[in-house]
C-alpha cells in the first residue's frame, strides 16, 4: 500500500492516530500536517466552522526535494481528497455549473511568517468565471477574484513579479479617478482581467492556463519549491528552523469576504498582544474585503469589539458619532456573528490553553474560521497571559514557568525613556512593540547590518517591512515604519523578537532613494540619531536618556518568580562588589553573593592612592604602612555589604587581578616621560615619571592573565592577604555586634596547584581567628576556592580536602581550556568563528558543554567524593546564561552567581531547569 501523502482536515486526526497508535498531540500533528494543517484539524475535529480542506504532508513536501517529483500515489491522493472536499462544498473543482475555487497555501511546522507562498482563488477560468458571477449573483466580484487569482498565480507559480500587475491595477484607478479597488467600474475590472491574461500570453507565450487540475498541480508544486526559496532559507537560517522540515500545502475551499456588506473578513487576538489584557477581543476587521485589504493597509480596518472600537476611536481624535457611523464594531455590524465568533475564541483558548491569534472570514452573514495560532507577544504580555491562565485553571504553574522565555524576563527589566528629560518630539505612530530606542536612522537592511557591524546602535525606518527586511531589522534596536497596523509584517516580526517599534507613522514621509524621512519641513537623514517608544508611538529627535525599569512595579513578574522559587533546587546568588549593587541584587531575589570582586573597592580615587604606595614599596615597613591605609576603605565596604545581605552568604574573593591594572599604563608612561624631556627636563615630574616607569616596565609581563595575579599575588605580596582578611572579619564581627546576621566566606582565586591553597588558606584562618579574639565574637565562616584553572579542576579530589566550597570561575576557565584571551579574541577571531559556523557559539557566553562542561563535571564528581559536604557554585559570566545554568543544575551544583540584573533571569531559567531535568535524587 503507498504511504498516506494526503489527509482531509475533518478526519486528519482520527487517521493520524491510527498510524502512530495513540490520539496525536497537537505537536506532533505539527510535524507531518505543519502548523496550520494541525491547526485545521484541530479546529475541524473540535466542530469550529472551518472550510473544507485537505492536507498535503511534509513528508511529501521532503519527497518532493529529492525527487524534484511528486512521490508516488500523491496526486491520486489529492484527487480523491477533492472529491471528498467537494462533496462537503457542493461544488466542483472546474465545474461550468457550481465550480469550486481552492486556496493552495503553505505551512511549515514552526510558523515563518510571510516566508513562503499562498494562491487564492484557484479554480478559475472563462467559464467558472462567469457560473461564479451567477452562483452569487455579483459579476463584479467575479472579475475582482479572477484578477486577484491571475495575478497570484503569474507571481508565484509563474515568477512574474506581481509588481507588473499592481502598476496596471494602479493606472486603472487614476483613469478612473478612483482611491479604493471596490471603486473600479464593472468595465474596468473586466478590461483589468483582459489585460492581464494578453500581458501573460506575451510573457509566457501561451494562454493562462485554464485547467483547474493543471493550475492544481503547479500551485502544489510552487509552494513546495517556496519552502527553498531564497527569503525562506534565510528565515530558517535566522530563527535556527533546520532545512530539511519541509512543509504542507493546505488546499482549502475558498471563502469569500467581499461578497457584499454581509460578508467581511479580519484577523482577531484572544487577548491583547502588546499587554495581555482579557477584556476583550482585540484585531481588526474588513465589511466587503478579501484576507489580503486588511493586511494592505488601504482601507481602515474597524475594531471586532464596542470598548475595543471606543478606544480606537478615542486615540485618533474620532467622535463617537462619527465612530459609530463610520467605523462601527463588529459587535454592533454583524452582532450575531460576533456572538459566535465569541464563542469560538472560548472554545479555541480552551483547546489550545493559550492565547490564539485568528483569521476569519464571513460569507454573506456565514463565520468561517480561517487560521487559529498561538498568538506572538510582548514579554509583558507573555507574563501576564501565562499568569492569567493559571489563575483561570487553564494551565499548571509549571506550564507558565515553561511559557516565558528568559529573554522575555531579561527585557522586562530593560530601561525606558527618562520622563524628565527633555525630549523633542517629531511625531507619533502606533506603539507596535514596546521598549525604548535610541540610535542613528537607517534606511534599509543591507546598510543597517552595516553599520551594527561597525559597532553603531541602528533604528531601521522603512515606508513598511517586508521579509527581505528581517535580517536588517534582527541587528537594529529599534524598527519605524511609515505604514502598517498592529498586525503589519513590522509590529509581528517585531514583537516576536522583543524589539521596540513604531509601525504606521503617518506623520513621517519616508524617502529611500534619498535616505532621509521628513515631517514637513524637518529632514531626518541617515546617520541622525532618533529616539523611539514603543510603548506609546512617539518617535523623537536626538537621543532621549534612558531609565531603568522598576522591578518593583512589575507584579506579575513578582509573582511568576516567586512560583520559580518554590520549584527551583539550585540557588541563584549575585556578583556584586559594592553595597548598592547588593541592594539591587536582594531586590532582585539574590540569595547571598557568590562573588564580591574586592579589588573594585580600589578602583576608586580615595583608596586607589594607598594600593599605589603598596605596590612600590621597597621595604615591608613602607608596604605595611600602605596596607593599613588601604584596610578601612575595604572594611567599611564590606559592612554595607553585610548589612545589604543580612542573613545570607556573602562570598569576598582576595584580590585577583594583576597589579599593573593598578598603575598607570606603560605606554602612557613612555610618552609622558618623552614629552617631560622636552618641555621639562629639569622637573620633579619627570623624575617621578621616571621612576615610575622602571617600576612598571620591571612588572611587564608578556601574558598578564597568566602571570602575578589571583592567589600568586596574596603570596608573592606579603600582608595583603592579610589586610584584606582582617577588613572582612572586621567588618563581619563589628556587624555581627550590631545584630546583623553575617555569614562571610572567603574564596581564592586562580589556584592550580592545592599548595598554594593550603598557604593562603592558613593565613585567612589565622587571621579571622586573631580579629575574633580581638573583637571578641564568634562569626561563622567558611573557606574556599575558585576553580579557574584547569590543573586545579583535574586535581579537585586533593583540593577538595582543603576547601570547603568551591565556584567555578569559568571566565577563566574558559579562556585557559581553550586557549582564548578574554580579552582580546572577540574583537579578532570569536564572533567571525561564531558567524562561520566554526564555534556553534560564543563560550565566553553560554558555557562550552562538550570541553569547558567536562573539566567542570569531573571537578564536581572527584571533589564531592573526598568531600562529601563540599558546597558548589559558579560565578563565572555563564552563572546568568540559561542554558549553562541548566547544565549547572543537571551536574549537582547548588548555586548559580551573576550580576544583579541576570538574577530574575537565573531565578526562571534554575526552574525550568528542574522542569525540564526532573527533581534531583
Ligand atoms: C572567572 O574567572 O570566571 C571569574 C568570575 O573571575 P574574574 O572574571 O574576576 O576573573
Ligand atoms: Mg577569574
Amino acid at each position: 500500500m503507498t504511504k498516506q501523502w494526503v489527509y482531509l482536515a475533518r478526519n486528519a486526526k482520527a487517521e493520524y492516530a491510527k498510524v502512530l497508535g495513540h490520539e496525536p498531540e497537537l505537536d506532533e500533528m505539527k510535524v507531518l500536517f505543519g502548523g496550520k494543517g494541525a491547526g485545521l484539524a484541530a479546529m475541524t475535529a473540535s466542530g469550529v466552522p472551518v472550510p473544507p480542506a485537505f492536507i498535503i504532508t511534509t513528508e511529501a513536501c521532503v519527497e518532493y526535494m529529492k525527487t524534484g517529483k511528486f512521490p508516488e500515489g500523491m496526486w491520486e491522493q489529492v484527487l480523491e481528497s477533492l472529491r471528498d472536499v467537494e462533496k462537503q462544498a457542493g461544488r466542483k473543482l472546474g465545474d461550468p455549473a457550481k465550480p469550486l475555487l481552492v486556496s493552495v497555501r503553505s505551512g511549515a511546522r514552526q510558523s515563518m511568517p510571510g516566508m513562503m507562498d499562498t494562491v487564492l482563488n484557484l479554480g478559475l477560468n472563462d467559464e467558472t468565471r462567469a457560473s461564479l458571477a451567477k452562483m452569487f449573483d455579483n459579476e463584479w466580484f467575479s472579475y475582482d477574484a479572477y484578477r486577484r487569482f491571475i495575478t497570484m498565480f503569474s507571481d508565484i507559480v509563474m515568477g512574474y513579479p506581481r509588481e507588473h500587475f499592481e502598476k496596471k491595477l494602479a493606472e486603472l484607478k487614476k483613469k478612473e479617478g478612483v482611491a479604493l479597488d471596490t471603486e473600479i467600474s464593472l468595465e474596468g475590472m473586466k478590461d483589468l482581467v483582459a489585460e492581464y491574461k494578453a500581458m501573460y500570453r506575451e510573457r509566457f507565450g501561451e494562454d493562462f492556463p485554464t485547467d483547474p487540475y493543471k493550475q492544481l498541480d503547479l500551485a502544489i508544486k510552487a509552494v513546495f519549491d517556496s519552502w527553498n526559496g531564497a527569503r525562506a532559507v534565510a528565515y530558517r537560517d535566522s530563527e535556527g528552523i533546520p532545512h530539511e522540515w519541509g512543509t504542507a500545502v493546505n488546499v482549502q475551499m475558498m471563502v469569500f469576504g467581499n461578497m457584499g456588506d454581509t460578508s467581511a473578513t479580519g484577523v482577531a487576538f484572544s487577548r491583547d498582544p502588546a499587554t495581555g489584557a482579557h477584556d476583550f477581543l482585540y484585531g481588526e476587521f474588513l465589511v466587503n474585503a478579501q484576507g489580503e485589504d486588511v493586511v494592505a493597509g488601504i482601507r481602515t480596518p474597524q475594531q471586532i469589539s464596542l470598548p475595543g472600537s471606543r478606544a480606537w476611536a478615542a486615540e485618533h481624535g474620532i467622535s463617537e458619532e462619527e465612530r459609530a457611523v463610520r467605523y462601527p464594531s463588529l459587535e454592533e455590524a454583524m452582532p450575531q456573528s460576533y456572538q459566535e465568533f465569541l464563542e469560538i475564541v472560548k472554545h479555541l483558548e480552551h483547546y489550545y490553553r493559550d492565547m490564539q491569534d485568528m483569521e476569519f472570514t464571513i460569507e454573506r452573514g456565514k463565520l468561517w474560521m480561517l487560521q487559529t495560532r498561538t498568538g506572538k507577544r510582548t514579554a509583558a504580555a507573555e507574563v501576564k497571559v501565562a499568569l492569567d491562565l493559571v489563575n483561570e485553571g487553564l494551565i499548571t504553574k509549571k506550564e507558565a514557568l515553561m511559557r516565558i522565555s528568559p529573554m522575555s524576563v531579561d527585557m522586562l527589566l530593560r530601561p525606558t525613556f527618562d520622563p524628565e528629560a527633555k525630549m523633542t518630539q517629531i511625531a507619533k505612530g502606533l506603539n507596535a512593540s514596546p521598549g525604548a530606542a535610541v540610535g542613528i536612522a537607517i534606511f534599509d537592511a543591507e546598510r543597517a547590518k552595516e553599520a551594527a557591524k561597525a559597532g553603531q546602535t541602528v533604528i531601521l525606518v522603512r515606508p513598511e517591512t517586508a521579509p527581505d527586511d528581517v535580517p536588517g531589522m534582527l541587528v537594529s534596536k529599534g524598527v519605524l515604519t511609515q505604514k502598517g497596523g498592529a498586525t503589519s509584517h513590522a509590529a509581528v516580526v517585531a514583537r516576536g523578537k522583543n524589539l521596540p517599534c513604531v509601525a504606521g507613522c503617518e506623520d513621517i514621509t519616508v524617502d529611500i532613494n534619498r535616505r532621509q524621512f521628513t515631517i514637513g519641513d524637518m529632514v531626518i537623514k541617515e546617520g541622525d540619531t532618533i529616539s523611539i517608544d514603543g510603548f506609546n508611538g512617539k518617535v523623537y529627535a536626538g537621543a532621549v536618556p534612558l531609565v531603568q525599569a522598576k522591578y518593583e512595579d512589575q507584579t506579575d513578574l513578582i509573582t511568576l518568580l516567586s512560583w520559580a522559587d518554590e520549584i527551583r533546587e539550585i540557588g541563584v546568588r549575585t556578583n556584586a562588589d559594592v553595597p548598592e549593587d547588593a541592594l539591587q541584587a536582594v531586590a532582585f531575589g539574590a540569595e547571598g553573593i557568590g562573588l564580591c570582586r574586592t579589588e573594585h573597592m580600589f578602583f576608586d580615587e580615595r583608596a586607589r592612592e594607598a594600593v599605589v604606595r603598596m605596590i612600590l614599596a621597597k621595604t615591608q615597613e613602607a608596604r605595611d604602612e600602605a596596607l593599613a591605609d588601604m584596610l578601612p576603605f575595604q572594611e567599611q565596604d564590606f559592612e554595607g555589604v553585610f548589612e545589604a545581605m543580612d542573613g545570607k552568604p556573602v562570598i569576598m574573593r582576595l584580590i585577583d587581578p594583576p597589579m599593573h591594572e593598578f598603575l598607570p599604563s606603560y605606554h602612557e608612561l613612555i610618552e609622558k616621560v618623552a614629552t617631560l624631556k622636552v618641555t621639562a627636563p629639569d622637573s620633579e615630574e619627570l623624575k617621578d615619571a621616571e621612576d615610575m616607569l622602571e617600576i612598571v616596565a620591571g612588572m611587564w609581563e608578556v601574558n598578564p592573565m597568566m602571570g602575578l595575579r589571583g592567589c600568586r599575588a596574596g603570596i608573592m605580596y606579603q600582608g595583603l592577604t592579610e589586610m584584606q582578611t582582617r577588613a572582612y572579619f572586621q567588618a563581619a564581627c563589628r556587624c555581627a555586634k550590631r545584630g546583623v546576621d553575617v555569614h562571610p566566606e572567603v574564596m581564592i582565586p586562580l589556584v592550580s596547584h592545592v599548595n598554594e591553597l593550603k598557604l593562603e588558606r592558613e593565613k585567612l584562618e589565622r587571621v579571622a581567628k586573631e580579629v575574633m579574639e580581638e573583637e571578641g565574637i564568634k562569626v561563622p565562616a567558611i573557606f574556599g576556592t575558585m576553580i579557574e584553572v584547569p590543573r586545579a579542576a583535574l586535581t579537585a579530589g586533593e583540593i577538595a580536602k582543603h576547601a570547603q566550597f568551591f565556584s567555578f570561575g569559568t571566565n577563566d576557565l574558559t579562556q585557559m581550556t581553550y586557549g582564548y584571551s578574554r580579552d582580546d579574541a572577540e574583537g579578532k577571531f570569536l564572533l567571525q568563528y561564531v558567524d562561520r559556523g566554526i564555534l556553534p557559539q560564543n563560550p565566553f557566553q553560554s558555557l562550552d558543554q562538550v570541553g569547558v562542561g567536562r573539566l567542570v563535571e569531573l571537578c564536581v564528581k572527584e571533589g564531592k567524593a573526598t568531600n562529601p559536604d563540599l558546597e558548589i557554585g559558579i560565578c563565572g559570566e555563564h552563572g546568568g546564561d540559561p542554558d549553562s545554568i541548566d547544565f549547572c543544575y543537571r551536574v549537582g551544583l547548588d548555586y548559580v552567581s551573576c550580576s544583579p540584573f541576570r538574577v530574575p533571569v537565573a531565578r526562571l531559567a534554575a526552574a525550568q531547569a528542574t522542569i525540564r531535568n526532573g527533581h534531583r535524587k
